[in-house]
């Protein structure tokens, strides 16, 4: 035994053995490059070399939308589960339970109030990571529970879809979600509030068919699917082949689909100037601090002009 298999080389060993966690690295889905996971979530999740945009969760979303990343989540109303007794390759129930216990959410729909620009907003966030998004019942509650939450706080509502459509496994207790979503975008209307929906990738089904495609603006992260039946269904009915980038962002932005194709980092300054120019309670502080100095100026000239005359 020598100096250099006692000392050296158990430290070596230990150098070298040292636990390294696994899941500090992931891979881009778009061009494979490795990335830093710490970096990628400093970076809203947007891959820093071919700016594809990953999928985030409903409390990322929150996160990046109010301001310093403070929100309250609202309680959402308790719906019957499993109304039809569905069963598949496993038990809605169970489908139901396992999700729960993943996201730590009750569906697929996060619904909190909070400030944007140090004004009140409302925002709803659905969770692709809970079905894949899916609209049931309890979905389409939550969606009303936003609409008259931001009716009572005269606040606008911004949500943030991502889905896969109807949930099959309410059958036509989710296709009713259609129109009653559609009539709490209506009550928004009737209180003159502001209501942006902001598209995620993807956005499909019955929810593209109802409260998603009734914003007063349409902001679309770049490249997200946006459609009712997907390419690959419609390839397959019209038997022609589709143009490119077919009911992508870009595409949905130049047919006057989707107003605004905006990078997830320019989202936050894009809604709080949004809120600011829609809001009717709540003017744009900026501009009103213009007018202010504008009119100060005015009645400064006026009084000296009287005292002039005077
Ligand atoms: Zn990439």
């Amino acid at each position: 035994m020598s100096w250099l298999t006692e000392y050296v080389r158990p430290k070596l060993r230990s150098l070298l053995q040292r636990d390294i966690p696994d899941n500090l690295w992931t891979n881009c889905e778009s061009c494979s490059q490795m990335l830093l996971i710490r970096d990628l979530e400093r970076n809203m999740k947007v891959c820093p070399h071919c700016g594809h945009h990953m999928r985030a969760t409903a409390h990322e979303r929150m996160a990046w939308t109010f301001d310093g990343g403070n929100y309250t989540p609202i309680e959402l109303p308790p719906m019957p589960v499993d109304p039809l007794g569905f069963r598949d390759s496993k038990k809605y129930t169970d489908r139901l339970k396992a999700a729960r216990a993943k996201t730590e959410l009750d569906d697929a729909m996060l619904v909190a109030h909070g400030t944007i620009g140090g004004m009140q907003a409302v925002v709803a966030v659905m969770a692709f990571e809970f079905l894949a998004g899916t609209m049931g019942a309890a979905l389409g509650e939550a969606f009303l529970a936003a609409c008259r939450l931001a009716i009572l706080q005269k606040a606008p509502l911004i949500i943030f879809t991502a889905s896969g459509g109807a949930r099959m496994q309410e059958g036509i207790i989710s296709l009713m979600q259609m129109p009653r979503t559609t009539i709490g975008v209506q009550m928004l209307r009737e209180a003159k509030l502001p209501y942006i929906v902001v598209f995620t990738n993807p956005t499909t089904g019955g929810v593209s068919a109802s409260f998603a495609m009734l914003g007063d603006i349409h902001i679309a992260e770049p490249n997200a699917l946006i459609a009712f039946a997907g390419p690959r269904v419609i390839k397959d009915t019209v038997r022609e082949e589709l143009p490119e980038g077919f009911q992508r962002s870009e595409y949905l932005c130049e047919h006057g689909m989707v107003d605004i194709v905006a990078k997830r980092q320019e989202l936050p300054p894009l809604l709080r100037r949004l809120i600011s120019l829609l809001s009717p309670t709540e003017p744009d502080h900026a501009a009103s601090e213009l007018v202010s100095t504008v009119m100060g100026k005015k009645s400064d000239t006026k009084q000296q002009q009287s005292q002039a005359t005077a």
